[in-house]
């Protein structure tokens, strides 16, 4: 007998009609000797729809009252979703977060996991029933309800499966799969049969939302098997996330990210000393900001410097006001803001040892005449700012450039 964690995203559960062919797949898969604990989110748009409801509400809304508000999504689907399996004689149980003791800390909005408790679910899997939990959502040490951040099931499920060292993680979704590129943009990107925690890692804090990044990262913590596929489709072949050492088949370049949430900033001709840098991202920071890519590069006079930065665009309007205070500060000539840009990366563990990818990547971008606005690599990435109406272009082009549809065709 196997246990198997099973997470099913908004998609999978967005329609009555939904829920119950959910409930009939874990029926099967019940069936036939397993054991089940399933996590799941809310119905797609639901943690969207009570966002605005909340926003119009109040203009900043406490953070508190946002994971009261924003677990209530997940709280409807895991009750469906039981009753669908008892209306067809699978035995099920659901709890929320708090209730099974998923234990985090107390950052509102961004909680950290830190331990769950296993004892409720290994009774009622004991008592041979499906453990349906809440995804999303846990309780920090003083009985505060939390979340764990958009995206956030897919870590619940990963969480359970390392608690429960569970045979898999299986996480549903509306696509088969990690793609080299999001389908959704790029159609002719293909499905990889296996990709390593590390190229993932990079795809996800890169922007692809297929997996929310800390459930990879606590895949990779945990070694936890993971697989993608699709909760559409009859016999979907997924992606297996795993470790590099047991991926046979080495490629190149693996896929490209996208991330339409970026918003630049620049400063122009601040002062060429020490501490300027740290100036103007400290306070950036010490305004709980997270800073993206950043570039200090020369100007047209030795005594000054430019120095552009990207922030979430969630985050552009307050880092605006504080770059007009800063820029003050640092006698800044001007200062530039543009949230109409995107980031493109290109990963692959393969860039290790191969020269001559950047610049592979700049010649299809400039055949396209698509300008770079900034450019960031690592090891195995290569990411580039550019104006957001050039996106699918440029993802399309990179796609073609580097043969990412024919790479993968004999793996099928
Ligand atoms: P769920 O509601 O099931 O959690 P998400 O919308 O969070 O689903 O994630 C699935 C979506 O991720 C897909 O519909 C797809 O558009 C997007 N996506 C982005 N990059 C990729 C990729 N490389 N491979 C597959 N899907 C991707
Ligand atoms: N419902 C949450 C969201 O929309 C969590 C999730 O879907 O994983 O972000
Ligand atoms: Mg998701």
């Amino acid at each position: 007998m196997s246990l198997i964690v099973q997470k099913y995203g908004g998609t999978s559960l967005a329609s009555i009609e939904r829920i119950k062919a959910v409930a009939e797949k874990i029926k099967k898969i019940k069936d036939d000797n397993n054991q089940l604990v399933v996590s799941v989110s809310a119905m797609s748009g639901e943690t969207n729809r009570l966002i605005k409801v909340a926003n119009q509400i109040h203009n900043n809304p406490s953070v508190r009252e946002m994971d009261v508000l924003l677990t209530t999504g997940e709280q409807i689907t895991i009750s469906l979703l039981s009753m669908a399996l008892h209306q067809i004689n699978c035995d099920a149980i659901s709890y929320t977060g708090p209730q099974v003791q998923i234990i985090t800390d107390s950052k509102h909005g961004k909680a950290r996991i830190k331990t769950i408790q296993d004892h409720k679910i290994r009774k009622s899997l004991a008592e041979n029933k499906v453990v349906v939990i809440a995804g999303f959502q846990g309780v920090d040490i003083n009985g505060n309800i939390t979340t764990l951040g958009r995206g956030g099931s897919d870590t619940t499920a990963v969480a359970l499966s390392a608690t429960l060292k569970a045979d898999e993680c299986q996480i549903y979704t509306d696509v088969d799969g990690v793609y080299t590129a999001d389908p959704r943009i790029e159609p002719n990107a293909k499905r990889m049969n296996v990709v390593s925690y590390e190229e993932m890692l990079e795809m996800s804090s890169l922007g692809s939302k297929v997996l929310q990044i800390r459930s990879v990262e606590f895949a990779s913590k945990y070694k936890v098997p993971l697989r993608v596929l699709s909760s559409m489709i009859e016999k979907p072949k997924g992606t297996l996330i795993t470790d590099e050492e047991n991926i046979m088949e080495k490629v190149l370049i693996s896929g490209i990210a996208h991330n339409k949430d970026e918003a630049k900033l620049s400063l122009i001709n601040v002062a060429n000393e020490p501490g300027t840098a740290y100036k103007i991202l400290s306070a950036i920071s010490d305004a709980n900001i997270e800073i993206d890519m950043i570039i200090q590069g020369a100007s047209d006079n030795e005594e000054m410097t430019n120095l552009a930065f990207t922030v979430n665009r969630n985050d552009f309007d307050n880092a605006k006001e504080i770059l007009k205070r800063i820029g003050n500060e640092v006698n800044a000539k001007d200062i530039r803001y543009d949230n109409k840009v995107v980031k493109v990366s290109l990963v692959g563990v393969g860039m290790r040892s191969h020269t001559g990818i950047a610049s592979r990547m700049f010649k299809a971008l400039h055949k396209e005449n698509i300008n770079i606005q900034m450019i960031s690599t690592s090891e195995i990435k290569i990411s580039v700012i550019i104006d957001e109406k050039y996106l699918e272009l440029a993802v399309r082009s990179l796609h073609d450039a580097f043969k990412l549809d024919m790479i993968r065709e004999d793996n099928f």
